[in-house]
């Protein structure tokens, strides 16, 4: 029989299996704090754990750890990109950014991706697989573990893959990413950001979960979105401002558009008009990012001038916009990249 993954099971699934193997239910909660607070790599770590319970675990668990391929730290901040390989030998990479007032994990959720954004590193390399919850956790946990004297305050799905693709993998892992005994990070420092899959968009309203929701825009106008985020071709732009209006209604939440700004392709002043038209009456907020070369690409980032124009024509239509800086851009930060070099 094969063993379960014990990082695959929430607390409660967790003191259901221990009291069917005759255990008490409440050394789910040390197990818990063993495996997520420790971070141990076996059972014989956790010492408050009766010996012969430990010997039960062995036989029906098994703890999973991704093993460290490669790093890279950013001299201009403080990003920190890891390639980790897999209990099957697939690689992810996982990303660490720490600033002032937060230190944020930036997660994978698949290995690959299968819809090809054009300005996207895990593009050409093609869909693998799927994630499971412990190796999203185990993402989380590697960082964590890494930068002990740092506290993770945030968390945002923005790795390698769709989010939404990988829907109940990622929203079991969110459960445990709030458990107090697992991350206790609360749901609204967690991001999904989609490339705009509109069934994932309705589903996730429903949750009643507080977490933050992104949305990959890069256009208004379906043509160039199209070729940006193909799957616009699916999900066209006035059916994904539909599925985004309806989400705020029904949440009540904010939800934010990320927009890269690609010399050449999207960053002209009409552009700016045609988003802000699109925004209007949108509770939203947009945040602009300049885009950040990849060797694969011939895309090219936009001046400074540039960047100025767009965000004053977006906020003279009153769209509320921040422009964020790229992180890491001496270690290939952008998701994939890493993966890439290796590959
Ligand atoms: S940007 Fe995200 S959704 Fe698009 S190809 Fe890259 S990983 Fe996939």
């Amino acid at each position: 029989m094969d063993k379960i993954g014990i990082k695959d099971l929430t607390k409660t699934e967790l003191e259901a299996k221990l009291k069917a193997l005759g255990a008490e239910g409440y050394r789910a909660k040390q197990i818990f704090r063993w495996l997520y607070k420790v971070g141990v790599k076996s059972f014989d770590e956790m010492a408050d754990i009766p010996d012969s319970l430990r010997h039960t675990l062995k036989t029906s668990f098994h703890i999973t750890h991704p093993v460290l391929l490669d790093s890279k730290s950013s001299k201009s901040d403080r990003t920190t990109k890891y390639l980790l390989k897999l209990e099957d030998g697939n690689t992810i990479e996982t990303v660490f950014l720490s600033e002032s007032d937060r230190a944020t994990m930036c997660l994978s959720t698949q290995v690959g991706c299968k819809f090809s954004c054009s300005f996207c590193a895990s593009a050409p390399f093609g869909f693998v697989r799927n994630l499971k919850v412990s190796e999203i956790l185990d993402e989380a946990l590697f960082i964590k573990m890494k930068n002990p004297q740092v506290p993770i305050t945030n968390l945002v799905f923005m790795g390698i893959g769709e989010p939404l693709d990988n829907y109940d993998n990622v929203l079991r892992a969110i459960r445990l990413f709030n458990d107090p005994d697992a991350f206790n990070i609360g749901a609204r420092r967690i991001t999904i950001s989609t490339c705009g899959i509109i069934p994932g968009i309705k589903k996730l309203e429903k949750e009643g979960l507080q977490i933050e929701l992104s949305v990959s825009l890069h256009s208004a106008d379906d043509t160039l979105r199209s070729k940006l985020v193909p799957i616009n071709k699916r999900y066209p732009v006035k059916e994904l401002m539909a599925a985004c209006k309806e989400y705020t209604e029904q949440t009540n939440r904010v939800i934010t558009f990320e927009y890269i700004l690609i010399k050449g392709a999207n960053a002209s002043s009409e552009d700016a008009l045609k988003i802000s038209k699109l925004l209007k009456g949108v509770k939203c907020k947009v945040n602009t990012i300049a885009y950040n070369s990849i060797r694969i690409k011939d895309y090219t980032n936009p001046s400074q001038t540039d960047i100025r124009n767009f965000i004053k024509i977006l906020k003279d239509g009153g769209v509320n916009v921040t422009h964020r800086k790229s992180k890491g851009e001496d270690i290939d930060a952008g998701c994939g990249q890493l993966r890439i070099s290796r590959l």
